[in-house]
């Protein structure tokens, strides 16, 4: 795997069961999977030739990110390297202006969009998709965004200005009045075996996720199916192998629209780890390899995934402590990564019958974990 993040780390833990030789290439021996994969490449994945060393010997290249360049992978692949996803998907999860002329192609609901070249053009953009003036709309730089960096909501030309500082294409989008965000999530395998899991409700504060509920409350079985189809369509159409999350908004008059994608583990299937009979790793795994996919189906009523993010006291100990000692059902997965205020350190799955409480205990304890309460 190719990343050295916290989702390389748990697909490594989710492959020693099923007895995988896991390998990693990290930036660094501190990233949060290179603390715990015995065979890990130190080096640089923008580099090709690290890239071609690293996949000597591997039966199959996978990754924790998307931001592998498009040509080294092409090269890789000329190599005779088996990438999954491959390249071809892939480019759809690394560049938001290519998956929306694509989706939109196949027919996929999304929000009005289209590539801007400048803020008056940002702003012919606004009068042509919306009532009025057409602002706010939102500004995406085609790559390189995560956790809501690199998306900007806008109120008139002068804000617009800020996104075409990055000197990367710019993707205007309507600004969606949405009820709520879901995530359908999938795994497709080479012989074309797909699994869906429930659809999920994903809270997001700040741009950040912040609490992923399973199944997404509410939402009706006709909804729920559409999405699972969507999610399947898109991910035989684009050819994914491997974990596939489609971010969906539910508008307040019931449709679908697609935000993103993401071609690997993603953070709201991470409820899938407790909560399902086969996680999203462990899927994840099973796909890049060809082996028969695992049970994706849910093994509590309720499943919720609350993130731990850092606070100011970089010392997490007492309050896991304290977390541990008052609720032994909580599921606690840590990253090791060192604690800095906002950054994503660790989650909580808390699953049974009763939604509320199942909330309220993941709330509590990454409150907790966080330092923003103390009782
Ligand atoms: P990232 O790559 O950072 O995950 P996203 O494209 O998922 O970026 O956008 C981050 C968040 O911004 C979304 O989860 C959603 O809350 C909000 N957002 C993105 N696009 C739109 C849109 N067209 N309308 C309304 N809100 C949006």
């Amino acid at each position: 795997m190719v990343g050295g993040g916290q989702l390389a780390r748990m697909t490594h833990e989710a492959g020693i069961p099923l007895g995988i030789r896991f390998k990693l290439l990290s930036d660094t021996p501190q990233d949060s999977a290179a603390q715990v994969v015995s065979d890990v490449v130190i080096g640089d994945y923008r580099d090709l030739g690290v890239l071609r060393a690293f996949a000597q010997g591997c039966d199959v290249v996978t990754f924790d990110h998307e931001h592998v360049p498009a040509e080294h992978l092409r090269a890789l692949e000329a190599d005779g390297v088996v990438i999954r996803p491959g390249v071809e998907a892939l480019l759809h999860a690394q560049d938001k202006g290519v998956m929306r002329e694509r989706l939109s192609r196949a027919g996929v609901p999304c929000p009005r969009h289209r590539i801007v070249a400048d803020p008056e053009d940002v702003s012919r953009f606004a009068a042509e998709a919306g009532e009025g003036d057409g602002f706010p709309v939102v500004l995406k730089t085609v790559r390189g965004g995560y956790d809501g960096k690199g998306v900007w909501v806008v109120r008139d030309v002068t804000e617009a200005a800020e996104p075409f500082r990055a000197g990367v294409p710019v993707l205007a989008e309507e600004m969606v009045d949405f009820a709520r965000e879901l995530a359908a999530n999938v795994v497709r395998s080479p012989h074309g075996q797909a699994v869906a899991y429930p659809v999920v409700e994903s809270i997001q504060v700040g741009g950040v996720c912040d609490t992923v509920i399973a199944p997404a409350p509410g939402l009706s079985e006709e909804l729920s199916g559409t999405a699972q189809e969507m999610a399947l369509k898109i991910a035989a159409e684009l050819g994914v192998v491997g974990h596939l999350a489609v971010e969906l908004f539910e508008t307040r008059d019931g449709r679908l629209l697609v935000n993103e994608l993401a071609m690997r583990p993603h953070n709201s299937g991470h409820w899938t780890q407790d909560g399902a009979v086969t996680s999203q790793f462990a899927n994840h795994v099973r796909a890049v390899l060809d082996l028969p996919l695992g049970d994706p189906r849910p093994r509590a009523t309720w499943t919720v995934m609350t993130n731990v993010l850092g606070g100011d006291y970089p010392d997490m100990y007492g309050a896991y402590l304290h977390c541990m000692a008052r609720d032994p059902a909580l599921k606690i997965h840590m990253y090791g990564k060192d604690v800095k205020p906002g950054r994503k350190v660790g989650h909580v799955n808390t699953y049974g019958d009763d939604l509320a409480d199942v909330r309220e205990r993941g709330r509590h304890a990454a409150d907790y974990l966080r330092g923003t309460i103390t009782e």
